[in-house]
């Protein structure tokens, strides 16, 4: 079930999870660069990769490879993997290396051609998880099966963006934001509305409409929408901010 509210047209269509800023990577280059200096690792420049199996190697010539998911990381982070390349790590060193990579490491789910990529829950601004949490006791009643949440690439297409789906699979229910929406500047209570719209197809199923046709977001399901306390400031939002956060992606996509 997707859900295009923001209606804009655009050239290309665009598969792929959002970068930091710029500046923000050039921050995270230096950081890296301080503290494998501080640690005695030669290297001389970041170079970032999107290699699912190596998270760091050194090349020869003083690049030090990292994968782009480092870019979200802290000095902490930074530091223990540093120390897991020099192979100068604690058991703690070890232990936040896996932890790190265990919650931004891209997913697979699913089978075949319907095969998803899917980002953990935990972003790098907002927890999907704990955005749950809180729209949850808006339901009259517990769910039968809890959804699996996680941030899906950011797609840009020529009908503009889908905010979030809901989609039932054999393993159970699927709902997914766009990673586009995991950013500093976007309240939590706009992701909270996402998930609240996304559980809400949930609950309510769609109904037959008179000329036969199956309406998805029919009055009950508005009128079950609008539980969500600031549901008018979220829409109002998401309708004044959608053309800024889609040239913001593909400018920073330029600039990588
Ligand atoms: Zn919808």
């Amino acid at each position: 079930m997707e859900c295009n509210t923001g209606q804009l047209e655009l050239f290309d269509i665009q598969t792929e999870f959002p970068h930091p800023a710029p500046e923000q990577v050039a921050l995270v280059e230096e950081k890296v660069l301080q503290i494998a200096h501080a640690y005695n690792l030669r290297v001389h420049r970041v170079k970032w990769k999107d290699n699912r199996r190596v998270m760091a190697s050194v090349g020869r010539n003083g690049d030090l490879n990292l994968h782009i998911m480092y870019q979200r990381a802290d000095e902490d982070d930074l530091k223990s993997l540093i120390k897991v390349v020099m192979g100068r790590q604690s058991g703690l060193d070890r232990k936040r290396f896996e932890k790190f990579i265990e919650e931004h490491l891209p997913r697979e789910y699913g089978e075949g051609p319907s095969r998803l990529v899917i980002l953990p829950p935990k972003g790098l601004f907002h927890d999907l998880n704990a955005a749950l949490e809180k729209v949850l006791p808006l339901l009259d009643e517990p769910l039968e099966r809890m959804p699996l949440v996680g941030w899906s690439p950011v797609r840009v297409g020529r009908r503009g963006i889908t905010w979030g789906t809901h989609r039932d699979t054999p393993e159970g229910p699927l709902l997914l934001v766009n990673a586009i929406l995991d950013s500093h500047d976007v309240p939590a209570w706009v992701v909270e509305h996402i998930v609240w719209h996304e559980l809400c197809h949930q609950a309510i199923p769609p109904v037959n409409g008179n000329n036969g046709r199956r309406l998805i977001h029919s009055r009950i399901f508005r009128e079950f929408e609008s539980r969500f306390p600031r549901l008018k400031d979220a829409e109002q939002w998401e309708e004044k901010n959608v053309a800024h956060l889609i040239r913001r992606h593909l400018r920073n996509r330029r600039r990588r």
